[in-house]
């Protein structure tokens, strides 16, 4: 009846979508929530747009993939600039002069780089070889201990010391004055929300929400000729290989009627230990909005557990191992494809989603 059955209207499920339609083919998509959008799924609440999983902030370096979502959406100027606050102390994001000055009132980069490099000797740290050890090496202890620490084992549930180095590398360390959390080129937020792209995307295209690929499999397999699944790769195979660990988080919503301005910028981490979150969000602030409340979240991280909503893929070398067992399973399957963040079992940006369902269907369409 169709060419495709796509699990999960996501972002690669509705890309996938969107091109396959282009090309004449038919297309079911399926979710198992009751929205389509997934993760980046945003909500218009007291005319401001909430992003109900989280902050999400389009970044890019590849002009294809900024001209490509640009067919969906215009963007606004927005440019991430965290603040974090540290028992009160507040401190500009990433790691730059601005922050250094903060710290140590130092006021050329030679001095922050002699503070650093001060602080990493007097740690002993050689070759990094875990998360603490990369932080201390890369901006010294007062800053791991003040910036990185706390927040760090809230957000991941275990000491830095037993964390990957990787986590930590995907932050810009600059010695200039500059407060933008990316180095990419492109950045913004879509005026009309995340979610009115997926809309565009899926225009035309039949959707069924509320609809679990596993609770229907034998009915729905029948439908297409091909499958597209970006569900959980282990829950596909039955969790034959062992579950994948994923680390979780639970948003605590508040619309707050009579402040137009609770924190005064988009994103505040709280980096201690003791604050049980790690950040509020203001969303007004994503779009410069002028309403009269203002809506916050405060993000907690959470343990997970099968049935929980999965958020962060936990990539220690016991998880790796069993994702590439499934990967094995999966590669011999002609008529699956398996793509987006928790098929791949990676932490993907939405441009690298996009980018890589882009890739799928070249592959399906031009070879
Ligand atoms: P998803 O959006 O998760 O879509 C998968 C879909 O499949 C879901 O809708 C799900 O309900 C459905 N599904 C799963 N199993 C089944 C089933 N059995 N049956 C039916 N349907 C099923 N990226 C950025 O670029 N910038 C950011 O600032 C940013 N911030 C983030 C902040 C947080 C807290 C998190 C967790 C992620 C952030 N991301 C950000 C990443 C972004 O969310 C992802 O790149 C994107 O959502 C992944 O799209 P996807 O289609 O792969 O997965
Ligand atoms: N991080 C930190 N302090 C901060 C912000 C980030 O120590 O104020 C660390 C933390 O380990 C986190 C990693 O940097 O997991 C990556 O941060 P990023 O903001 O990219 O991740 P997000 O939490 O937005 O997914």
């Amino acid at each position: 009846m169709y060419d495709y059955l796509i699990v999960g209207a996501g972002l690669f499920g509705s890309v996938f979508a969107y091109e396959a339609t282009k090309r004449g083919k038919t297309c079911l998509v399926i979710d198992k929530a009751d929205h389509i959008a997934g993760h980046i799924y945003t909500e218009k609440i007291q005319d401001i747009q909430i992003h109900k999983y989280g902050a999400h902030i389009f970044h890019t370096n590849n002009q294809k993939i900024w001209d490509y979502v640009q067919q969906f959406a215009e963007f606004n100027h927005y440019i991430n600039s965290p603040i974090a606050n540290y028992r009160g102390e507040l401190y500009s994001l990433p790691f730059n002069m601005n922050t250094f000055y903060q710290l140590w009132g130092v006021k050329t980069p030679q001095e922050a780089k002699n503070k650093i490099k001060d602080q990493r000797d007097r740690a002993g740290i050689v070759e990094p070889k875990n998360l603490e050890e990369q932080a201390i090496s890369l901006v010294g202890t007062d800053i791991y201990e003040k910036l990185i620490k706390g927040y760090t084992e809230k957000q991941w549930g275990r000491s830095a010391s037993e964390l990957p180095a990787f986590i930590i590398r995907r932050l810009p360390i600059r010695f200039t004055f500059d407060n933008n959390y990316f180095n990419d080129r492109f950045q913004g937020i879509p005026i009309e929300g995340y979610t009115s792209i997926v809309e565009k995307m899926l225009d035309g295209i039949e959707v069924r929400l509320s609809t679990d690929y596993f609770e229907h499999k034998h009915t729905l397999d029948k439908l297409a000729d091909k499958i597209v699944f970006t569900g959980m790769i282990d829950q596909y195979f039955n969790y034959e290989h062992g579950i994948l660990d994923y680390r979780s988080l639970r948003f605590d919503h508040e619309y707050l009627a009579d402040i137009d301005n609770f924190q005064g910028n988009a994103v505040v981490n709280y980096t201690d230990i003791e604050t049980p979150f790690t950040r509020i969000i203001e969303h007004k602030h994503f779009a410069f909005g002028t309403q009269p409340g203002s809506y916050i979240t405060r993000e907690y991280p959470a343990e997970w557990k099968v049935g929980d909503e999965p958020y962060y893929p936990i990539n220690d070398k016991e998880n790796n191992e069993k994702y590439n067992l499934y990967k094995a399973m999966a590669k011999p399957l002609k008529n699956v494809i398996f793509g987006g963040r928790l098929a791949t079992y990676k932490y993907l940006d939405m441009h690298q989603v996009i980018n890589s369902a882009l890739q799928t269907i070249r592959k399906e369409f031009d070879s």
